[in-house]
């Protein structure tokens, strides 16, 4: 689940995995394609940069005691 901005609906809206019809793998990152709550189609990118941030996050460093 994301949010987008949808310019047919002039609002932020939530996505459902279950209205993403293709994902796409593009240079800068996967791109999503998918319905809106209003019906039009739309893609989103996802940024890849962002994943890894979280990743490293996770990742546990050891503490010298
Ligand atoms: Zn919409």
């Amino acid at each position: 689940m994301f949010d987008h901005h949808c310019p047919t609906c002039a609002a932020r809206v939530l996505v459902f995995p279950s209205q993403v019809s293709a994902m796409t793998h593009t240079e800068d990152g996967i791109e999503l394609s998918f319905t809106c709550w209003c019906g039009s189609e739309q893609t989103q990118l996802m940024n890849p940069a962002r994943s890894e941030a979280r990743g490293g996050s996770r990742r546990r460093t050891p503490v010298a005691a």
